[in-house]
């Protein structure tokens, strides 16, 4: 990923902007995480690398390519086929099982028919889920709705796994967990950026970008 002079100004915003001339490279593989106090453009800066969000200014590479905003069907299978999305509140269909959350990702990307139910398996045992298999979000505790949702986004196998404050809503113990997930996935081969306030576990990742009024006030190695 390499972000070049990213600014984001939202219209209302009339003294800071969200992300002011932010430059940024990441490497495939690298285990970041991304700190720093509310409304100093965590999400923003998120959202963008996740292309949910386009910038007001400067450009985006992704894989050497630039993405072009106004091409929203490249966009759209970008975020279905190389990104993985998990945010605090797991965000999974009440109405749906844990099968049926995990496999929606599939369907869009008009994955084999036949195989899909394998490749959710295989997810779903991966984070040592499988006995929840039929179960709706409400009859699981939030870690295992949050296992689901991480399910969830990595059943596409992404080239990058974006967490916004994952474990925001979990208690220590459960956070552990989580934490201990994103860990293995990024082991496997995944690039994995987590916003978060929980510096016990950022300090273990490779890097620690500091946000402070939408600029990037420190990185570390
Ligand atoms: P963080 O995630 O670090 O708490 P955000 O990226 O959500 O910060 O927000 C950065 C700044 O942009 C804040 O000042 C926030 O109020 C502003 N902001 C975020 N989203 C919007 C929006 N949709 N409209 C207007 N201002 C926004
Ligand atoms: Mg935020």
């Amino acid at each position: 990923i390499e972000l070049k002079d990213i600014k984001k100004i939202y219209k209302k915003q009339e003294t800071m902007n969200a992300l002011d001339d932010i430059s940024i490279e990441i490497e495939r593989g690298e285990f970041i995480c991304i700190v720093g106090k509310s409304g100093s453009g965590k999400s923003t800066l998120l959202n963008i690398m996740g292309m949910l969000d386009k910038p007001t200014k400067g450009s985006y590479y992704f894989q050497g390519q630039k993405i072009d905003y106004k091409k929203i069907n490249d966009l759209s299978e970008r975020r279905n086929k190389d990104i993985g999305f998990v945010v605090q509140n797991f965000a999974l269909l009440p109405d749906y099982t844990v099968t049926e959350n995990i496999q929606i990702p599939l369907d869009i990307a008009k994955y084999p028919r036949s195989d899909r139910k394998k490749r959710v398996e295989e997810v779903l045992d991966s984070m040592e889920m499988a006995t929840f298999a039929k179960k709706f979000p409400h009859e699981l505790s939030g870690g295992q709705q949050q296992r689901v949702a991480i399910a969830r986004a990595m059943v596409n196998k992404p080239k990058i796994l974006l967490a916004d404050e994952p474990t925001g809503a979990l208690d220590s113990k459960t956070a552990a967990v989580i934490w201990a997930c994103f860990e293995k996935i990024n082991q496997e081969g995944t690039t994995v950026i987590i916003v978060t306030h929980e510096l016990e576990f950022a300090k273990r990742c490779h890097r620690i970008i500091e946000m402070e009024d939408g600029k990037i006030k420190s990185t570390n190695n």
